[in-house]
């Protein structure tokens, strides 16, 4: 589920900066606890094609809950 306020700003994807995982906020799952994420350690990003996500994290995990193939 997208959040709205700081510091998600609704984007759809959360990069968790500690784990190195990337989670997909559309297909969110309980079992990625993303309240449970300290709120300073999150990049936002609205594709997975965004050139800041490339140049910030080229290398992240893909979360095994809420990261599918398809889109
Ligand atoms: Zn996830």
């Amino acid at each position: 589920m997208r959040r709205y306020e700081e510091p998600y700003y609704g984007k759809r994807y959360l990069y968790d900066i500690e784990k190195k995982t990337l989670h997909d906020l559309v297909n969110e799952k309980p079992e990625c606890q993303i309240d449970s994420i300290d709120k300073e350690l999150i990049d936002m990003y609205s594709s997975l094609n965004e050139a800041a996500l490339l140049l910030d994290h080229p290398f992240y995990y893909p979360c095994p809950h809420c990261m599918k193939k398809d889109e």
